[in-house]
């Protein structure tokens, strides 16, 4: 048995408002296209043996972007072809370029591109009704009580909703059967049916209602694609991590602490600029990824980081979080020493780590304590940081 999935991507969306770069079946999605998503419910579909996009004549550049990352091991996905003025003549053009193969597919499942949600289970359903019935198409029953509005934009009534479903696609018709109806519409001037089901209907075809999937919406509007965004977030999980500095105090005249350079009557030794908080910082930042400390990543050792700025080295493990896929909700560090004192410096050190990290400064926690004369910070022989930092990764 073949069958052909016709994927109909000729609209120019044009609900989707003037901020629109472009029609709606090329806009991306989860790191993909509408079309790309949709195309591919159909080449991984065991039972569908050939797939066809139906395109504007101006798109050949976006589909050929659009298919560009897609999956095909079985090499099902056939050349475009150009679609018509209206939805109907597209489809139209597709079943013709089907039945001139060689061989055409008996069986096609007409879908719309703006549909990227289709699941497995509904297109099968759709083939299975398909054995009884020259015509079928996906739906789902109407749950909204359904209103008539008044001239007046008030409620003239409430129409019965039983036996009322919302046609979906795939809408599936054997090939031999439906092709003359098209041909027939179109000579005859009907060129509006916004359905396969509505050519069926008018030509007289039994056609079979088979449930759908409730996530098998149409990408009609700027907000519905960005529901199917939200729809295709990964899950994020939190991930705290810790870290720990310590700098000895030598004899100079200012220290840098959370990227601010405060005066002091020491300086703080150190291979790079000895900045111990973002030191404790990246640690944090680091561990939460799981992936090693500071030394692994920047040896003292190596020459290169000699008097360098440690903002490099929390900039570098922000760039960590992004390549995962992840995201820094906030960090907290705290400052263990007599002095310098730290409060006049405090916002400063904030929209610092802040700039370095790309949050805002309400992310960002900045605190100092003595140790009450304490231990080696009490005698003022060096100054410790901790860092805590929480950040969201993909499962
Ligand atoms: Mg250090």
């Amino acid at each position: 048995m073949t069958i052909a999935a016709l994927i109909v991507a000729a609209g120019r969306g044009t609900r989707m408002g003037p901020a629109s770069p472009g029609p709606k079946q090329y806009a991306r999605i989860g790191g993909s296209t509408v079309l790309a998503r949709s195309l591919g419910a159909f080449l991984d579909h065991p039972q569908v043996t050939s797939v066809t996009a139906v395109i504007h004549a101006d798109d050949h550049a976006l589909y050929a972007e659009a298919i560009a990352g897609l999956v095909d091991p079985d090499g099902k996905l056939t050349a475009p072809v150009v679609g018509g003025a209206t939805r109907q003549m597209s489809v139209t053009n597709g079943l013709e370029a089907l039945a001139s193969r060689s061989a055409p597919p008996r069986l096609i499942l007409v879908h719309d591109a703006a549909r990227p949600f289709v699941d497995g289970a509904t297109i099968s359903r759709v083939i299975g009704a398909l054995a009884t019935h020259p015509f079928a198409i996906a739906a789902e029953r109407l749950a909204d009580t359904l209103k008539r509005e008044s001239a007046t934009g008030t409620v003239a009534g409430t129409l019965d909703r039983s036996g009322l479903w919302r046609a979906q696609t795939p809408q599936g018709l054997g090939l031999a059967a439906a092709l003359p109806l098209y041909r027939k519409a179109a000579a005859e001037g009907h060129l509006d049916f916004t359905d396969d089901a509505a050519v069926a209907e008018w030509g007289g075809l039994a056609v079979a209602l088979v449930p759908g999937n409730a996530r098998n919406t149409k990408i009609t509007t700027a907000e519905d694609l960005a529901m199917a965004n939200q729809l295709l977030q990964p899950a994020l999980e939190p991930r705290t991590g810790s870290g720990f500095d310590v700098h000895r105090f030598e004899p100079g005249d200012h220290v840098w602490l959370c990227g601010v350079k405060v005066p002091h009557t020491h300086k703080l030794e150190g291979h790079s600029d000895a900045d111990a908080p973002l030191h404790a910082l990246t640690d944090a930042i680091l561990g939460a990824l799981g992936d090693g400390d500071i030394g692994q990543h920047f040896p003292p050792s190596d020459e290169k980081w000699r008097g360098a700025a440690s903002r490099l080295f929390v900039e570098d493990a922000a760039r960590r979080v992004r390549e995962r896929g992840g995201r820094i909700t906030n960090v907290d560090i705290t400052i263990l020493c007599e002095a310098p004192r730290v409060g006049p410096h405090r916002e400063a050190m904030r929209a610092a780590i802040a700039d370095m990290l790309r949050l805002t400064i309400d992310r960002v926690g900045v605190k100092a304590t003595t140790t009450e004369t304490m231990g080696f910070t009490g005698r003022r022989e060096g100054l410790a940081a901790l860092a805590t930092a929480t950040v969201l990764l993909p499962v």
